[in-house]
């Protein structure tokens, strides 16, 4: 499978429009950070995930692919904000996207659209798809496991996909949600600060311990705030936990031992 972070940025991007750069290098374009989104490619099979406020900027990056589906790991601006741009280019396409999230994050959607969804000249573009956690469903032939994941007072979803994770905006996980990441190799992990004070997401002390415990080949971090310069956690963390970047390629069928 081909993964591509499309933004690895917090709910703020990095440089935000008050704190900048904050501590991360403003010389260096990996620190320059859109929001949290994802692509995974394999074979005839393109699956985006979220649709930010830059998604538009970050799918013409990539050249535009065509689309089997948009999965949603939970409502949040940053994450949900760009979906007109997503829906008015199927609608243009005369084509429909299947859309999978939860009851109350396609209700979000709903909500969010229904300005254009109301009106008759524009037709839907998304066809939704209700899932629950940990009931697995099927994109073409990729199988995904939806995560329950608590992400402050709410809750949000991780996906699993053969031996590969994709856990964003993520705080705690109950035990339930660990048996179903068991085993796997490549995870790409939500870590939003160097500091310990935050409610919603892992710090980085805090992510360092979950990897420690799942033991992944390699975990790549997203979701990176402006504490978390790009060279600095190179240097620092051990060669199994990367930062991601944006534009980032991960081949999962390359990985790296875990030491
Ligand atoms: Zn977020
Ligand atoms: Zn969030």
């Amino acid at each position: 499978m081909k993964i591509t972070i499309l933004g690895c940025g917090p709910s703020y991007g990095v440089p935000s429009l008050t704190r900048g750069f904050c501590e991360c290098d403003a010389k260096n374009e990996k620190n320059i950070r859109l929001r949290t989104a994802m692509l995974l490619q394999d074979k005839e099979v393109t699956i985006l995930f979220d649709t930010g406020p830059e998604i538009r900027l970050e799918l013409l990056r990539v050249g535009s692919p065509d689309l089997t589906a948009l999965c949603y790991t939970h409502s949040h601006y940053d994450h949900m904000a760009g979906a007109e741009d997503v829906r008015a280019m199927m609608r243009e396409k005369d084509q429909i996207l299947p859309v999978y999230g939860t009851a109350g994050d396609l209700s979000a959607l709903k909500d969010q659209l229904s300005y254009v969804l109301r009106s008759a000249i524009n037709k839907p573009g998304f066809r939704l798809h209700h899932i629950t956690p940990y009931h697995s469903f099927k994109i073409k032939h990729v199988k995904l496991t939806p995560i329950l994941q608590q992400h402050g007072n709410g809750i949000s979803i991780g996906y699993r996909i053969g031996d590969f994770a994709y856990c964003t905006d993520v705080h705690s996980i109950d035990e339930k949600g660990w048996r179903a990441l068991q085993g796997i190799k490549v995870w790409v992990l939500g870590c939003v600060s160097s500091s310990s004070h935050n409610q919603k997401h892992l710090s980085l002390d805090t992510a360092i311990q979950w990897v420690h415990r799942l033991k992944p080949d390699i975990t790549y971090l997203t979701h990176m705030g402006g504490r978390m310069d790009y060279d600095t956690l190179c240097r620092e963390l051990p060669s199994y936990i990367r930062p991601a970047y944006d534009g980032m390629v991960i081949d999962t069928n390359k990985k790296t031992p875990h030491k």
